[in-house]
């Protein structure tokens, strides 16, 4: 109805203009590609045998809109992204920034610009090549749906810890418009107001997460892409990238157990017990406890100390660094600096014990605490003496009161300190024949501050003429380091398993 009355007035206009040159022809007949159906046509004209159409009626079939610039004769089409510019008397069109020269020119007609037929959709077809087609045998133009899609590409990338799905767009999505989900093998994604194209948007991969990808028109008002999956999601993630760009990011089982896995060896690296320092008591100007026999404390912890060091280097992949390797002077303090600085992972402190009764003997290990008994404060106190050499006001205030305070907030490794003194202990006491005087705790400045398990070893009464021997003997020195050695390994295997 509406092509007939268009014609009338063509005619009309015809028949008005007079031109003997301008006669309408054949109507170009209309078929739409999505509904074979549906036929419509516009009329044509011919003028100088070139056969015209008017870009009003062509904007019509096409559902498009035009502008009009009735003093400059010119009209412009709007067409999916391009801006077609089309002035009367001028064989030149204008496609966004480009020119096309057509053979002959459009004209103007009761306030319209006519352009004509075959050189015009020769033009359009290289625009929108997907959407119409022009066969001339039949005097038919097919035209598909003015495709709006504004979903253009979509991407994948498979990376190391996840799989990353880019969702490229001519328009501007907000949250509000999409919504995400998974289930049964598929991750979904829904596009209100998204126009997709079906079939250039399908997509198959022999490799990676995603197996499929479906893009289906579910109504004029949603779109949905559907992502068929080779393992199960446990993470997924919606982001709008930038204006033009969806981004979503997806971790499955397989994702995630490689990932938990490299995270647990890196925290596993971390704690594994690579590096220890054994910390030598006294030396240089220090001497700690002397014997009878002049035997001097920090002589027989250096060289109990080394043997140590041999053995672990010797025997397991352990680096050994000593707070002293000779007979030097070294504050209290700097020792767990040095150990701490170095990232120890085990700090142990070796020294003997002196008492003005020379008859008290035996072994006991000692792990940083406040001290419980008499006999472990006394201890302490021995071993913190030598402050008295150094810058005391540099050392915290250890008396009881404050220490019940502040050690437990200090020493976060107690209880594996606790662990390894009872293992040392345990082992020196059995296998070095000497009273097993036990475990016990005491504010020991060398152990403060140490962010490591961290024990002090006494091997045996340097005061007492009978183990004073025995210390001074290599073979009792090697014995000592052996049993702690053993110990220790000890330790850090079940340390180790347990991490
Ligand atoms: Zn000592």
């Amino acid at each position: 109805m509406k092509g007939n009355f268009r014609l009338k007035v063509w005619i009309i206009a015809i028949i008005v203009l007079g031109s003997v040159n301008f006669i309408q022809a054949q109507n170009l007949t209309i078929i739409y590609g999505n509904d074979m159906a549906a036929r419509n046509s516009i009329a044509t004209f011919q003028y100088n045998n070139v056969r015209y159409i008017s870009i009003d009626d062509f904007a019509e079939i096409f559902n498009t809109h035009i502008y009009h610039n009735k003093q400059n004769k010119k009209t412009i089409l709007y067409l999916n992204n391009s801006v077609v510019k089309i002035t009367a008397f001028n064989p030149f069109i204008i496609v966004d920034q480009q020119a096309f020269q057509m053979p002959a020119e459009s004209i103007y007609l009761n306030d319209r610009v006519l352009v004509p037929v075959n050189y015009f959709i020769g033009i359009i077809e290289q625009i929108i090549p997907n959407q119409i087609v022009f066969n001339k045998s039949r005097d038919e133009l097919v035209i598909y749906p003015l495709a709006t899609n504004n979903v253009s590409k979509i991407e994948i990338e498979d990376k190391a810890n996840g799989t990353l799905i880019r969702i490229l767009t001519t328009q501007n999505f907000t949250d509000s418009n999409l919504s995400l989900r998974a289930g049964q093998g598929w991750l979904y994604l829904d596009i209100y107001g998204g126009k997709i194209d079906s079939s250039s948007l399908y997509a198959q991969f022999k490799q990676g997460i995603i197996s499929k990808v479906v893009a289906s028109q579910i109504s004029n008002e949603l779109a949905q892409i559907g992502f068929q999956l080779r393992d199960i999601i446990i993470e997924k993630n919606l982001l709008l990238q930038s204006s033009n760009e969806i981004l979503i990011s997806i971790k499955t089982k397989k994702d995630f157990s490689a990932e938990i896995t490299k995270v647990l060896e890196r925290e596993k690296q971390k704690w594994l017990i690579d590096r220890i320092v054994i910390d030598p008591g006294h030396g240089g100007k220090d001497p700690g406890a002397i014997g009878r026999y002049g035997t001097r404390e920090k002589d027989v912890v250096l060289s109990i100390a080394r043997y140590l060091k041999e053995l672990f280097e010797e025997e397991l992949n352990i680096e050994v660094l000593m707070t002293r390797e000779d007979d030097r002077f070294v504050e209290l303090r700097h020792r767990t600096e040095f150990a701490n600085r170095n990232q120890a992972k085990l700090f142990i402190s070796i020294h003997a014990n002196a008492n003005y009764n020379r008859k008290m003997r035996g072994v006991s290990t000692y792990f940083l605490g406040p001290g419980k008994t008499e006999e472990a404060r006394e201890v302490a106190t021995l071993e913190n003496s030598v402050i008295r050499m150094e810058n005391e006001s540099r050392y915290a205030d250890l008396s009881q009161e404050n220490f019940i305070l502040s050690a437990m907030a200090q020493n976060v490794y107690m209880k594996e300190s606790q662990e390894l003194a009872d293992m040392v202990q345990r082992e020196i006491s059995r296998t070095c024949g000497l009273r097993d005087i036990g475990v016990l705790q005491a504010g020991f400045y060398v152990l403060w501050g140490a962010s490591m398990p961290n024990i002090l070893i006494e091997t045996g009464f340097i005061s007492n003429p009978d183990e004073e021997k025995l210390l001074r003997s290599r073979s009792f020195q090697q014995k000592q380091a052996s049993a702690i050695f053993r110990s220790v390994k000890q330790f850090i295997e079940k340390f180790e398993s347990g991490i």
